[in-house]
């Protein structure tokens, strides 16, 4: 499931294979995913170029301009340019290829350059989105999107998950509070900061906030860096030990499921802890 590391992952991508070409054809495999019409995505992409791209949480944007457009972005895009919008769902990705009819199971979108190659847009389970935006800040608004997680303040990120009703794991989870973070990295981070997934958000204390924002960021920026390939990722991390009763990567005990809001949840009951105290 593309969380946070996983779309920055996927720029990446993005940016080595699409940016800088002409953009020649458009195909729109599976108009379901759309949140606009087939024919606003050919208008804002055929015969212009991508420039830049941005990340949002689990949201993906680029930029396309036509030839002469680029200049700075501002919080509405003044050279007429138009963004793209990804959210690959549970299992969308994005695969480039070059030879005539090798085009990956799932392709939703394909979008066609100059020098003959073609970025498709996949999704096998159909729970993507694909949409345009003025910028990629009109999108979050539109959105209900919060700030990225990698974005947001330690202040701010204290006082959204501390005013949340429900479980401190819902509210790392709810991409209105905070963007970018799924099932996964919301048990790595809880796991890390030694905090029970089912302790009530408007419970955890000030200073057990601030230390989840850390943690937070520390796991995000890590596995991003590490290009979110689960076999690369620290020994110490939780993520190797997601099974009912595998050993605590940190401790003697043994790893637990459960289930939090309804998904589930790995914890290990010696090093997570229900946190409260003064606010
Ligand atoms: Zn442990």
């Amino acid at each position: 499931v593309p969380e946070l590391p996983d779309v920055e992952n996927l720029r990446c991508y993005f940016d080595a294979t699409a940016l800088h070409k002409r953009i020649e054809r458009v195909k729109v495999r599976d108009a379901r995913l759309l949140e606009t019409s087939a024919s606003k995505v050919h208008s804002v992409l055929e015969g212009r170029r991508f420039t830049e791209t941005a990340r949002r949480g689990k949201r993906l944007f680029a930029r396309a301009c036509d030839d002469g457009g680029g200049g700075a972005t501002k919080d509405v895009d003044r050279d007429g340019c138009e963004w793209l919008a990804l959210h690959f769902g549970m299992t969308g990705s994005l695969e480039f290829f070059e030879v005539t009819g090798a085009r990956p199971r799932g392709t939703a979108l394909e979008i066609g350059f100059e020098d003959g190659g073609t970025l498709a847009v996949t999704t096998t389970r159909r729970l993507g989105k694909i949409g345009v935006a003025r910028s990629p800040q009109q999108y979050a608004r539109e959105h209900g999107l919060g700030p990225d997680a990698l974005e947001v303040g330690r202040d701010e990120f204290v006082e959204t998950i501390g005013r949340r009703r429900g479980s401190v794991k819902a509210a790392l989870m709810n991409q209105s509070a905070i963007a970018g973070i799924g099932n996964i990295y919301a048990d790595e981070v809880l796991f890390q900061a030694g905090v029970h997934p089912e302790t009530p958000a408007a419970e955890v204390d000030r200073a057990t906030l601030a230390e989840l924002w850390r943690v937070m960021r520390r796991v995000l920026r890590t596995a991003s860096d590490r290009a979110a390939d689960a076999d690369e990722m620290p020994r110490g991390w939780l993520l190797h030990a997601r099974n009912h009763g595998a050993d605590c990567p940190r401790c003697d005990g043994s790893v637990e499921k459960l289930s939090v809001s309804g998904r589930p949840t790995y914890i290990c009951p010696a090093c997570q802890h229900k946190r409260g105290g003064e606010r």
